[in-house]
């Protein structure tokens, strides 16, 4: 478990976005019973005989060490309209390391459900998790129950990958401790694309931090700048009016943000910061409240934070948010590959470092929907996407892109530790950028979906789809797999009618 770390502490290559499940302890929980509710699961439910118009936000604090995790709730809060499907309420993709389900307390009948990443998640990869205890905010968000309900929290058994339960709670949503008014909200909201009600479409909001009041102007720039980048890639391409965009205006007092590893500390409006995880690039906000309530002015499912800085940094988290410096040379590339991680939950298909680690045998397939163990060549979760007549594994010049990969990676570490300015990171990663198309150019099969060997930081053992991703490079393209994975969360989005 502390590969992750490694990967992102030492080598930085771009950062990480979901915690690896695979090598953790099982997960403890005594502050519930951990035994498995019945439930009743009749497919989707009609949304009116159940909720109202509205979204409860569950916030609670996740708290434990690499062992063990509990959960205590903080507050029971309005959140405003409720922005997702009513005819899809319960999340068949099941990706992300953990999941809550949402059921009527008498009946048990399954109400909601939905994936989800958290940062605690990550943090426990970290040494760090040996040592002592980590809490942090979080929030679950669903429709506003009309009657008592019972949320219960899943997270994938490390044995199985499959989801155990580890904390449920009783809402009562006429009790005293929950609380339905609404947020008055004073920032400005800008539309950048709207193309129907929430309810059918998929709901982007986009906030911004380092930016003063006078930098709106920027933010607003920025934001119509990047989220054009992003409406540019396919599956959104063909899907943008399926898709609203509204950005919320967060002036902070002061201009960037904090920034440990050179020494510059700052407080800015949504506490965004590098240096997560001691990873100098990994840039995200623990100010989970803060963000969630200045996010709710929009209807949102899907948040991207815009840094007003230049250094290289981000962040994506499934479901949660994806964060983005928004003036680094890379910042087009960086807000497609992190919202790749935060709206589909695909993993990483990078796997160089600095670092090297022994060839680990693994037994679990896993659950990101771009990467496979390949335990079942025959079953191949995107058989059906597979180029005919392409050998399985598909065979390609890895030795040589890997050494390549490597020198880079040494390189990328001397400059960091010699302090240079931005600019000759980014020319280096530039050289790489186009170093890596020749390489490619050459490949026999470069086009293919087959199953290519080196994937989510494993260079033995774990298979992408394709020769090229951005989820593996920094050529702005998801492969057709991660394409596919997108479509299938816009799907669940945007249903007009009941589905099977
Ligand atoms: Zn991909």
């Amino acid at each position: 478990m502390q590969k992750l770390f490694f990967l992102l502490a030492l080598a930085g290559t771009i950062v990480s976005c979901r915690q690896p499940v695979k090598e953790q302890a099982a997960a403890a929980a005594a502050d519930s019973t951990n035994s498995e509710i019945k439930i009743i699961d009749n497919g989707n439910v009609g949304f009116e005989k159940y909720f109202a118009d509205k979204t409860m936000r569950l916030d609670f604090n996740h708290s434990g060490t690499s062992k063990e995790e509990h959960f205590a709730v903080d507050r029971i809060v309005s959140d405003g309209i409720w922005p997702g499907n009513r005819f899809v309420l319960i999340d068949k993709l099941e990706l992300g390391p953990y999941f809550f389900e949402v059921i009527d307390k008498d009946s048990k009948t399954l109400l909601f459900s939905r994936g989800f990443a958290s940062i605690f998640g990550e943090w426990q990869s970290t040494p760090e998790a040996d040592k002592t205890w980590g809490s942090y905010n979080e929030s679950m968000r669903f429709p506003w129950p009309k009657k008592p309900v019972t949320v219960i929290l899943g997270k994938r058994d490390p044995q199985t990958n499959k989801f155990k339960t580890i904390w449920s709670i009783d809402v009562d949503p006429a009790s005293r401790e929950v609380n339905p008014a609404d947020l008055v909200h004073s920032n400005t909201m800008d539309i950048i694309q709207e193309n129907g009600p929430a309810s059918v479409k998929v709901d982007l909001v986009i906030l911004g931090d380092g930016y003063t009041k006078a930098e709106m102007p920027k933010f607003r720039n920025d934001v119509k700048r990047l989220s054009a980048v992003l409406m540019a890639q396919e599956p959104f391409r063909s899907r943008t009016k399926d898709i609203n965009i509204r950005a919320i205006e967060t002036p902070s007092e002061v201009s960037g943000v904090c920034k440990p590893h050179p020494g510059v500390y700052k407080r800015s409006a949504l506490s965004v910061q590098y240096g997560i995880f001691d990873s100098e690039r990994y840039a995200l906000t623990f100010d989970n409240k803060t963000v969630r309530n200045a996010a709710s002015q929009a209807p949102y499912d899907f948040m991207i934070i815009l840094v007003n800085e230049r250094t290289y940094g981000g962040g994506g988290i499934y479901n949660l948010y994806a964060t983005v410096s928004a003036d680094n040379k890379f910042a087009d590339y960086m807000i497609v590959h992190e919202f790749g991680h935060h709206m589909g939950g695909l993993a990483d298909e990078y796997y160089t470092s600095s670092v090297s680690y022994e060839a680990q045998d693994i037994k679990l397939e896993p659950w990101e929907p771009n990467v496979t163990a390949l335990l079942d060549k025959n079953n191949l979760k995107w058989k059906d996407l597979l180029t005919a007549g392409t050998p399985i594994p598909t065979p390609w010049n890895k030795d040589v892109f890997d050494k390549y990969g490597y020198a880079v990676q040494k390189q990328r570490d001397s400059l960091r530790a010699a302090k240079v300015p931005e600019e000759v990171m980014e020319a280096l990663f530039l050289k790489q950028y186009k170093q890596e198309d020749e390489y490619f150019s050459k490949e026999k099969y470069r086009d293919a979906v087959g199953a290519f060997e080196g994937a989510d930081y494993t260079q033995k053992g774990l298979y992408r789809s394709q020769l090229d991703c951005i989820m593996f490079t920094r050529h702005i393209h998801y492969c057709k797999v991660c394409q596919r994975s997108l479509i299938r969360v816009i799907e669940q989005y945007t249903a007009v009618g009941p589905g099977k």
